[in-house]
Formats: structure tokens, sequence, C-alpha cells
């Protein structure tokens, strides 16, 4: 694979790729690569002629400082593990931030969000979405591809994408992937290297909780349910929720009874430590 760094020397290899009619396939991450990313490299590989893959720390979408300075970076260990499943033909891209921002106006895109960012995410982390779909319309614009593969895993994040996409008429289809767990149920994220040891095994039990809510969940109403996750996580020593939201597939609003959507999502924000996951969950699928 070829390793860029520059936006020149990036456009410079896509412009002879597409003039070969060779389709794009493109996988954004923050790095510290887990199989969670790899499996969204490995339906990129399987649709598309050639991958490109990002890395890039974003900035401007991190809401507490500390999180930022201390989210994991190990490039060496991302790039063995992109050499096993990538070609010579695709692309490990990453910029600089200077290269992704280069004025002060470019870190923000103004762009309506039709309410997807009120909730959970949103008003958890304020600025964290408009930092989101400013980085990927740079990358979009950039890169141009065919098609872009976002994880499950951040269910807020691909309803944002997909609204960005629809806002500004965007010829790019994006490609939705399941979320790839641990062996013990717990989602695969970067920052699951940053929990503690003592703690690891507690965060096992957010996935726990979510799937048997699941079958709470065919004969209760919304509000046990959630009462359910929440008492039943904050049960553990190690877990605090931030929230937990059963929330309508398509808007994203918080539901109150089941009559209110016709597909949802659960979706929860749990402090293991000093350490934030999320994870989610369908119901009545
Ligand atoms: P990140 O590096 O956390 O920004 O994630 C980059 C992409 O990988 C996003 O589209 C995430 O949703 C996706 N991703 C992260 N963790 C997982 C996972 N456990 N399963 C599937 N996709 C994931």
């Amino acid at each position: 694979m070829d390793i860029i760094h520059s936006t020149e020397g990036l456009q410079k290899k896509l412009a002879v790729l597409k003039s070969n009619d060779k389709t794009i396939g493109f996988v954004p991450t923050m790095g510290a690569l887990h199989m969670g990313h790899l499996s969204l490299v490995q339906s990129s590989k399987a649709s598309d002629d050639v991958t490109v893959v990002s890395i890039f720390i974003n900035p401007t979408q991190f809401n507490d400082l500390e999180d930022y300075n201390n989210y994991p970076l190990i490039v060496d260990e991302d790039i063995s593990k992109l050499k096993n499943v990538l070609d010579d033909k695709d692309i490990l891209y990453m910029p600089s931030v200077k290269d992704m921002y280069p004025t002060e106006e470019s870190k923000i895109l103004s762009l309506d969000l039709d309410g997807l960012d009120l909730y959970m995410e949103g008003s958890s982390r304020e600025g964290h979405f408009s930092g989101v779909v400013t980085v990927v319309n740079r990358f979009f614009e950039m890169v141009k591809p065919n098609r872009a593969y976002f994880g499950l895993k951040d269910f807020q994040q691909l309803a944002i994408i997909e609204q960005l996409v629809k806002q500004k008429n965007l010829d790019v289809e994006i490609v939705p992937c399941e979320i790839v767990r641990e062996k013990d149920g717990l989602a695969m994220s970067s920052r699951n290297m940053l929990i503690q040891p003592e703690k690891r095994k507690s965060a096992a039990f957010i996935s726990e909780i979510l799937n048997k809510s699941k079958e709470f969940a065919i004969e209760n109403e919304i509000t046990d349910v959630k009462e359910f996750v929440i008492n039943s996580i904050n049960a553990n020593e190690h877990l605090d929720v931030e929230y937990f939201e059963i929330a309508d597939y398509n808007t994203l609003k918080p539901i109150n009874s089941w009559a209110d959507a016709e597909k949802y999502r659960g979706c929860v924000a749990v402090k293991v430590g000093k350490v934030r996951l999320i994870d989610n969950i369908g119901y009545k699928e």
C-alpha cells in the first residue's frame, strides 16, 4: 500500500486511478485499529477496486481536551495491521491537521442536520457532530469515493453522515457495517485499551445487559426497559451510565412508547472509570 501524507500526493494518485475507471472505497478512522475497523476495510476490498483508509485524530470532534490528548496513537502497529489486508494499489492517507484545515473557516461546516444531533451523543458532547461532518465532508471532497464505509457501532454518526450526503447531494454510497465485538461481547473500540485492567471485565456487562433488554422489551414498556438497562448497568461498581435512550431508528428522537416509531435502536453511553464507551442494539427486529 502507498502511505500518503499530503493532499497533493493523494490527489495525484487518485487522478490516475480514476482515469482508469477504478472505483474507490473509503474507510475513515482515527487509528488504533482493531477488527471493527478492519471489517470495514474488508467490505471495501470486496466491493471496490481501490481502498483508501485514512487515519486522522480529528481535533474538532473532541469536546474534551483530555480525551483528545489521551486518544491512542499507535501508527506503526496500525500500518502493520493494514499491510495484512491492503494491496499495493491501496492507500493509507494520514494528513496533518494543517492539511485538513488550511484555514480557520475550514474547521466548521455549517449544515442542517435535521435535528439528528440534538440527542444522545449530540447533547452529551457539544460540537462533536459538527466536527464529524466537517472532517468527513473534507475527506469526501479530497477522496471523492464511490462508496464510504461506516460502522453501526457509531449509530448516530452513521445517520448524520447519511444526512450530510443527502443535504449536499453528494455522489457517494454510504455502506453501514455490523458491530464487531470481543469474545465477551464488548463492542470493539480504540478506547477499550484505555480501560483499567481491573475494570475490563465489567465493561462486558454493557452488551450483556443490552442483549438481556432485548428479551425484556418483548413484553415490557419502554420506560421499564430503560429502567432495567440503567439500573442493571449502574449496579456494577465500575460502570456509570451517562445516557440510555430508545430512539426512533430514522429520526433518532428518543421515544417513550413502542407506538411512537416503527423501528427502534437502544443507544447507551457508559463511563468505565474515566473511559467513555458507547454501544447500541436493535429492538423488535
Ligand atoms: P473511529 O476510528 O472510532 O473513528 O472509527 C472509524 C470507523 O470504524 C467508524 O465508522 C466506526 O463506526 C467504525 N467502528 C469502530 N468500532 C467498530 C466496531 N466495533 N465494529 C464496527 N465498526 C466499528
